[in-house]
């Protein structure tokens, strides 16, 4: 899922400030299960932003909204009444939300209000890593299933680099060398000769630094 956190306030309400009335729109996908834009975050960025506004000596307007997914025109269509109501949106949704939003509402500002982080899941309680950077040519069925682009710090694809000790990368002491866990999967699944294929430069063209990317399923087209 797509993780998130939010903004601070002070970066927040100096966005909406010269708005009269701000609609906050969550999100019920990814940012909710990251506990970054779902209805509990609308209710208290927006009461924070009422306090804010009170403070500021101004009078926002405050209004409250979720709809189940942010990055869909289907689901958006669904705050078409509140948007229309209010001379701001300030998106609770990632990105992609934010963005979709904008497009579809040319004439409406829309403000971010989370930073959009990665591409992750939930490790344990309270506790997201990342887990893929969306290079655009997987390699996940060669490595066990670790990723070496966004588990190893120099993105490794020809073994490790070296500089690991007991087991941590030298680049960050906090997360294990992914090259170690590489390793031990691919042992542990009986395909260790995969180690030895040689990868030739990785063409970076597919990932996001050829820009943003589209993907077109003909087959789906109307
Ligand atoms: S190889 Fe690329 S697409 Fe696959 S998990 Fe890693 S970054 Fe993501
Ligand atoms: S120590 Fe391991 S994870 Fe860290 S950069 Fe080197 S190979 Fe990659």
């Amino acid at each position: 899922m797509i993780v998130a956190k939010r903004k601070k306030i002070p970066e927040i309400f100096d966005a909406v400030k010269d708005h009269k009335n701000v609609l906050v729109l969550g999100c019920g996908t990814c940012v909710t299960v990251c506990l970054a834009g779902g209805e509990r975050e609308v209710s208290i960025i927006s009461s924070a932003l009422r306090i804010a506004s009170r403070k500021a000596g101004k009078k926002i307007k405050v209004n409250e909204f979720i709809i189940e997914r942010q990055c869909d025109n289907v689901f958006i269509e669904s705050a078409a009444e509140e948007i229309k109501k209010n001379d701001a949106v300030l998106s609770l949704g990632c990105g992609a939300g934010v963005q979709a939003i904008a497009e579809r509402y040319p004439n409406t500002p829309v403000y971010a209000g989370l930073d959009t982080s990665f591409l992750g899941i939930l490790e344990s309680r309270g506790v997201w890593t990342e887990k893929c950077m969306q290079c655009g040519t997987c390699v996940l069925s060669d490595f066990g299933g670790i990723c070496p682009i966004t588990r190893c710090a120099k993105h490794m694809l020809n073994g490790p680099c070296g500089g690991s000790r007991e087991d941590r990368c030298e680049i960050r002491a906090d997360q294990p060398c992914a090259w170690q866990l590489i390793y031990k999967r691919l042992k542990d699944i009986g395909q260790l000769d995969k180690i030895s294929k040689e990868y030739p430069a990785k063409n970076w063209s597919t990932s996001i630094n050829g820009g943003s990317r589209t993907i077109i399923r003909e087959d789906h087209r109307i």
